[in-house]
């Protein structure tokens, strides 16, 4: 391996560290940030990431309101709880669990937060305005993926930057977030044609597909950064592993620094999560000291 490993797992903590003082700051002033979090139905995996979240939320100094409810739970009850989330003085984070049970109106029940308290970052104004370049409330792991990318290329003006995948939750706001560091950027997706010739010329390659090693090391532009963002669970050799989308092996002959998964990308996003809770509790009083990615 020649790549330059960058530690998700070491900066999520560093920035855990940052959430935590910022928050005993703001407590001895008064404001404890409050986090909310909804989980509707039994998924296990769901349940395991909202364990992680309140658990650091509670680690970071952050106080968390847990609201459980049953897959039963309809659209307009949870429509209902969101609007009482929202004039709660002590929520300024509301977090809704994905995937909703199926039935559920996602996109209704997602832009009933005030999206002053949508600290996940998928409202509508929050995603208008990132695209616009003003204050926003930027989603979670494209975030992460920033600060990873910018450990290991400090200077990103002018880079050659390919995002491959185009959710909403994903690659338009890691899009949008290079191009608001001055990089050149192309967005690949199902319908791209020669994805290995757009890598040959990336400097920088952000894979959010969730496909397992869909991406060969050998299509690289040597020294790229490679930020690996898929989470496939696959087996090998009889054994369940977790994945990403890059082919780590041969990436990390050919590229110049790379996130492993596991390890890299996911510790990122819920260290960004409580950084996006702080800070919609420093807006609430209308203050303007943020935390900076
Ligand atoms: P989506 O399924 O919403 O989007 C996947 C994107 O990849 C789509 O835009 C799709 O194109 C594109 N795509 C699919 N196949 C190819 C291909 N062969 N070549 C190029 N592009 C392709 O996924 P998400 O954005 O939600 O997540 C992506 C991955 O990131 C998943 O593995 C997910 O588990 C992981 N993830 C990890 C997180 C973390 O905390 N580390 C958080 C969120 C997601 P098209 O639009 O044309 O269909």
């Amino acid at each position: 391996m020649t790549a330059t490993l960058i530690d998700g797992r070491a900066a999520a903590e560093r920035l855990r560290q940052r959430v935590a003082a910022r928050t005993a700051e703001l407590a001895a002033t008064g404001l404890v940030p409050g986090l909310a979090v909804v989980l509707v139905g039994d998924d296990p995996a769901s349940q395991i990431y909202v364990g992680s979240k309140t658990k650091q939320a509670q680690e970071t100094g952050i106080r968390h309101f847990d609201h459980r409810l049953p897959a039963t739970t309809g659209t307009q009850e949870l429509i209902a709880l969101v609007r009482r989330l929202n004039t709660d003085a002590d929520v300024h984070g509301i977090l809704v669990q994905l995937p909703l049970p199926r039935g559920v109106d996602d996109s209704a029940v997602l832009a009933a937060i005030d999206p002053t308290k949508d600290v996940d970052g998928f409202h509508a104004v929050n995603a208008g305005k990132l695209a616009l370049g003003e204050d926003a409330t930027v989603p979670c792991t494209p975030l992460g993926c920033l600060i990873l990318l910018r450990e290991a290329m400090p200077s990103l003006a002018g880079k050659r930057a390919l995002v491959i995948g185009r959710s909403n939750i994903v690659g338009k706001p890691m899009a949008q977030l290079l191009l608001q560091n001055d990089c050149t950027v192309t967005i690949a997706h199902s319908k791209t044609q020669d994805l290995p010739a757009l890598c040959g010329e990336s400097d920088i390659v952000v894979a959010a597909i969730g496909r397992p090693k869909a991406i060969a090391g050998q299509w690289l532009k040597p020294g790229a950064v490679v930020i690996d963002v898929g989470i496939n669970r696959v087996t090998i050799d009889g054994k369940s592993r977790v994945v990403g989308d890059v082919d780590f092996a041969s990436a990390s002959e050919r590229a110049g620094a790379i996130t492993p998964v596991p390890g890299g990308v996911g510790p990122m996003t819920i260290a960004c999560l409580l950084m996006n809770t702080v800070n919609a509790a420093i807006r609430s009083r209308g203050g303007t000291d943020l935390l900076r990615p």
